[in-house]
């Protein structure tokens, strides 16, 4: 039995997280194998190196003490400091969280950036907690993992539910700790404490960028054409309205509660005007129409920029998109991929689509290590080449090995880990 066979296996007894974890390892050892990596690369590879689970107590507003569970996940140091975002959810697992840490080290290949992946996260609401809490909370976790990151070490940053102000609080809390000024350890930080320009935006810019390379492969006009997005946070909503501002007709949206869909296109100023900070807006329509609903829709271009898990077998068959771009991480599962590749749609993985966000949070980090910082127009311009860059890459392996999107981008992103891995005399 194959690695791919024993793990499909296994698939049908996991949760979902563990799931898409063993997914992960699944392309990863077919990655090395067609790169004519061994067994031994595969098994230093295939998890994190480190993993980091904490408890701390919190002092909630009505004066009880709840004890939260985080974690910190640093896949592989070959190459640099671990990077990778922090995510505030109730489903937060440490199979998530290793995912994600893997995810991260693929995406910094493909771009070429010098590190290598990290992630953490904590299980809890944020939203059901107040401003103090989600401060308090945040400081604490800070002081759990300060053992393991830092800004030559493992370099966090926002992800599903946090924002520039915890990462203010984090750095500010990491700076404490080590009694000098540290805005190099945390990225996704207000521009006035040594945020990057364009990174609030940076994810949805890159989605962006790499939709249009994509269409022009397929030969599609931007201008025109039809798009649906999965989620209006950080990622789905900026990227409506670059979608919007390229000619595009963005035909259907959704959040967590629901969708709402117009074949002439949704006006996306009236929703970024109105939606709240969890990027949430469905509750203000009557006519909406369910998530279910919004895969189906007619379209070219289908992006989820929502959550994991999205399309499954259950629904790959109904998608009517020519084209799938993955904003969010996950979104699709194994076998969805394999029907979507036999009913010929392309589909533009996570680990290359996304990457926007980690690019310019690479960016932020060298501007607070030097102290000197770039316009606008500097940082659009250089994450505009890496995102090209990175994506005709990715389609030339794909052509040349005759492999699909994700593969290719599995490929492309292990590869730096691996040679790195074999240089310092690892493997
Ligand atoms: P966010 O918290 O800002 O927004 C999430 C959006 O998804 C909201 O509109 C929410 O209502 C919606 N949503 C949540 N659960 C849903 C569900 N079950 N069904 C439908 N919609 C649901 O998050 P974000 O930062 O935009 O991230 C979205 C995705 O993009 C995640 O997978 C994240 O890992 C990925 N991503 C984000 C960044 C970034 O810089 N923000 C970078 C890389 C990848």
């Amino acid at each position: 039995m194959s690695v791919k066979e024993e793990i499909l296996e296994q698939q049908a007894e996991e949760s979902e997280s563990l799931n898409m974890y063993h997914s992960t390892q699944a392309v990863i050892h077919e990655a090395l194998r067609k790169l004519g990596y061994g067994e031994a690369m595969y098994e230093l590879l295939k998890e994190p190196l480190r993993l980091l689970t904490v408890r701390f107590p919190v002092r909630m507003d009505d004066g009880s003490v709840k004890v939260f569970t985080g974690y910190r996940s640093q896949h592989n140091d070959s190459v640099g400091p671990t990077k990778g975002g922090i995510r505030y959810h109730p489903e937060v697992d440490e199979a998530e969280v290793k995912s994600l840490s893997v995810w991260m080290s693929l995406k910094c290949g493909i771009t070429n950036l010098p590190f290598g992946g990290g992630k953490g996260g904590i299980i809890c609401e944020p939203r059901q907690m107040s401003l103090g809490e989600l401060e308090r909370m945040s400081r604490a976790y800070v002081r759990a993992i300060s053992q393991i990151v830092g800004p030559n070490k493992d370099i966090p940053a926002p992800d599903v539910y946090t924002n520039a102000q915890i990462m203010a609080w984090m750095m500010d809390e990491y700076s404490h700790l080590r009694e000098f000024d540290s805005p190099g350890f945390i990225t996704g930080k207000p521009i006035v404490l040594g945020g990057s320009q364009g990174r609030e935006t940076a994810t949805a810019r890159g989605v962006a960028i790499v939709i249009e390379e994509a269409a022009r492969k397929k030969g599609i006009d931007i201008k025109g054409a039809r798009v649906v997005i999965q989620g209006f946070g950080n990622a789905g909503s900026y990227l409506a309205k670059f979608m919007h501002d390229a000619g595009a007709k963005v035909v259907g949206v959704s959040d967590v509660y629901g969708a709402i869909a117009d074949p002439n296109g949704v006006d996306i100023d009236y929703l970024l005007d109105r939606r709240d900070s969890f990027g949430t807006f469905s509750k203000l329509f009557t006519n909406t129409i369910t998530n279910k609903e919004l895969f189906e829709l007619d379209c070219d271009i289908l992006v989820p920029a929502a959550i994991s898990n999205q399309i499954t077998e259950k629904n790959a068959y109904d998608i009517k998109a020519s084209i799938v771009v993955e904003a969010a991480n996950g979104p699709t599962t194994m076998e969805a991929t394999e029907i979507l590749d036999e009913r010929g749609i392309f589909l533009v993985p996570d680990i290359l689509s996304n990457a926007g966000g980690v690019t310019v949070s690479y960016f932020e980090w060298v501007q607070n290590n030097q102290g000197y910082y770039w316009t606008d127009e500097e940082v659009e311009q250089k994450l505009k080449k890496i995102m090209v860059d990175s994506f005709e890459n990715v389609y030339k392996v794909a052509k040349n090995h005759k492999v699909n999107m994700r593969l290719a981008a599995y490929m492309v992103g292990i590869r730096k880990l691996a040679e790195a891995s074999s240089f310092r005399g690892w493997v």
